[in-house]
């Protein structure tokens, strides 16, 4: 840059992609996570149960109070007001409930109390009130952490090798191409994960974050696979139904 003028050709790109990868840090790095532990001031894993349930309290008195100032006051409002108003709503309840859901993220990492049963409990409560199905994510996402970048190991955002690279990737690789990736993402990619293990870890069979005898988990973490399938909205309504239905059969009770 501020060449003066002076012209030079482009590197080949040949040369440009090596470059590339010399920079890329592929050693080990010269500490362990041990050292970074060390690293951090003890009172920092301390946890509280209190100031823990402080931030449970705060995040849903503000979703609360975001959500009744949006149903009294947006239908009040004229036609394209009332639509702006409403889009903005979810974005502001959004950023709030995403505070929500990592409180229930810090559960599934045993990060809110001392207590194990207290954690799983405000996680499967908070979780499954957002869509998530509290253990089945809590043990994918703990061995993402533990295999996070491997090309074999990782859970979720598995990293491919160029040769395995979807057809269309390169018509992609640009700005609009990005800006339309990150919205199929974030649109989408949750529930695509949860259900179909789109972009997960690659099993010899069909992996979904519901099924208790999926490839996903061991004989060990079933049980808690079905508590999160019958706490999750969307499975436990109709098993609700089909249970309410069971019993008014049963009883002849027709109501
Ligand atoms: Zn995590």
């Amino acid at each position: 840059m501020g060449a003066g003028g002076r012209m030079s050709a482009p590197p080949p790109k040949k040369s440009v992609e090596a470059d590339v990868h010399r920079r890329v840090p592929y050693t080990k790095p010269p500490f362990s996570v041990g050292d970074l532990k060390k690293a951090v001031p003890p009172h920092c894993f301390n946890r509280s149960v209190i100031r823990s349930f402080s931030y449970v309290f705060l995040d849903l008195t503000v979703a609360f109070l975001f959500y009744y100032i949006a149903t009294t006051c947006i239908p009040s409002l004229p036609l394209p007001l009332s639509l702006l108003s409403w889009l903005a709503y979810w974005v502001v309840q959004g950023c709030v409930l995403t505070g929500v859901w990592v409180i229930a993220h810090e559960c599934g990492h045993h990060a809110f109390s001392d207590y194990q049963w207290l954690d799983d409990t405000v996680g499967l409560i908070l979780h499954s009130a957002l869509l998530v199905p509290y253990f089945s994510w809590k043990y994918s996402h703990r061995r993402h952490h533990s295999n996070t970048g491997s090309l074999e190991r990782d859970e979720v955002f598995v990293p491919k090798p160029k040769s395995e690279l979807a057809w269309f990737s390169k018509y992609i690789n640009n700005p609009p191409g990005r800006v339309l990736t990150l919205a199929v993402t974030l649109v989408l990619g949750w529930p695509l994960y949860l259900a179909f293990n789109v972009s997960g870890r690659s099993y010899s069979r069909f992996a979904c974050h519901f099924d208790p005898y999926g490839p996903i988990y061991n004989d060990r973490e079933r049980t808690q696979i079905f508590i999160s399938d019958v706490a999750h909205p969307p499975i436990a309504a109709p098993l609700r139904l089909i249970g309410v239905g069971l019993v008014e059969g049963c009883s002849g009770d027709s109501r």
